[in-house]
């Protein structure tokens, strides 16, 4: 029988676990707040916005929305992340990418304060990460180790076959899975567009994290029975629905999920749990920047 991990599940309950953190901190008059900054026009950016400000109320953190015009110089931007990097009130603080074009990403990555950098992104922060020192891990791969935790899944020793080499899922995922730590002590491999033979190297794995973006690309023929398999890939696909599109993975889950000993779905699998990670590194900031000593799941 295969597992199917329920990723709603799983960040329901590390919802309900922050509730407590939150405890902690209301009980010294800290309510953790973070600002998430949008300077773009697009309907997926503006619906992510809104839904991460929908999580951080319902679990009692408070969010603060700025928006600045997609066409304002970039200084506009610049200046509100200093503001905000100056204001006592405010814990984390999340730039929507991406920013429009005429605005440096890398630089807007940098002027965010690294206590306040709840995405993980900062370079002073994703330096911590490969050291083995985090101060926040990144929330899609932070998600999938908690994912992994809570079915079961051992990495200790495991060969892990990371789909995928993006700063915010491939790297640190893999990164992740390298430290001596819970959650790591795996033996890794990274995999991206350049790979010759990716199915040699998936049908190795023990786990496999497909984030590639690529619909569907790995199927069953393409792993060994009894893998595990994380799909992160969100991919918009033209189909007969009332959207006129459903969103599918980098895996095709029937051939996959007969080889698998446990899979997780798209949706209901990692994305729930990335956003439930930013909640948690909020609460984090919070308790880092008040000193207030508080208890995280
Ligand atoms: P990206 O486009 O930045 O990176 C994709 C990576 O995949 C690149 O490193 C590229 O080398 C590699 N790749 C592309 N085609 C490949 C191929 N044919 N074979 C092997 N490797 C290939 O993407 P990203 O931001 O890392 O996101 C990846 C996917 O995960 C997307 O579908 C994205 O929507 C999704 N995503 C989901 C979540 C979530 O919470 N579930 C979070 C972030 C991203």
């Amino acid at each position: 029988m295969t597992d199917v991990i329920d990723g709603n599940a799983v960040a329901q309950g590390i919802r309900d676990d922050l509730r407590a953190s939150i405890d902690q901190l209301e009980a010294e008059d800290v309510t953790p707040t973070l600002a998430t900054v949008l300077m773009s026009d697009d309907p997926a950016s503006e619906t992510y916005v809104s839904m991460k400000q929908d999580d951080c109320e319902e679990v009692g953190i408070e969010a603060i929305d700025v928006e600045i015009d997609s066409d304002a110089p970039a200084e506009e931007l610049f200046e509100t992340i200093d503001e905000l990097n100056a204001d006592e009130n405010v814990d984390g603080i999340l730039v929507q990418m991406p920013v429009p074009e005429h605005v440096d990403k890398r630089a807007v990555l940098e002027v965010i304060d690294p206590e306040k950098d709840v995405d993980g992104f900062h370079p002073e922060n994703v330096g911590r990460l490969v050291a083995g020192n985090a101060r926040y891990k990144p929330c899609t791969p932070h998600g999938i180790q908690k994912l992994l935790a809570t079915a079961g899944v051992d990495t200790e020793g495991k060969d892990a076959v990371v789909v995928g080499r993006s700063d915010i899922v491939g790297k640190p995922m893999a990164n992740l899975f390298m430290q001596k730590a819970d959650g790591g002590n795996a033996t890794v491999t990274v995999c991206h567009s350049r790979t010759e033979n990716l199915a040699e190297k998936t049908r190795d794995a023990d786990i496999v994290v497909a984030a590639a973006g690529v619909p569907e690309m790995i199927d069953g023929s393409m792993l060994s029975e009894g893998v595990v398999v994380i799909d992160v890939g969100i991919n918009r696909v033209d189909a007969d629905t009332e959207k006129g599109y459903e969103l599918i993975g980098d895996v095709e889950y029937d051939s996959a999920k007969d080889k698998a000993s446990a899979i997780t779905p798209v949706p209901g699998g990692v994305g729930p749990m990335t956003r439930a990670m930013l909640l948690y590194n909020t609460v984090k900031a919070a308790g880092r920047q008040s000193g207030v000593d508080i208890e995280l799941p």
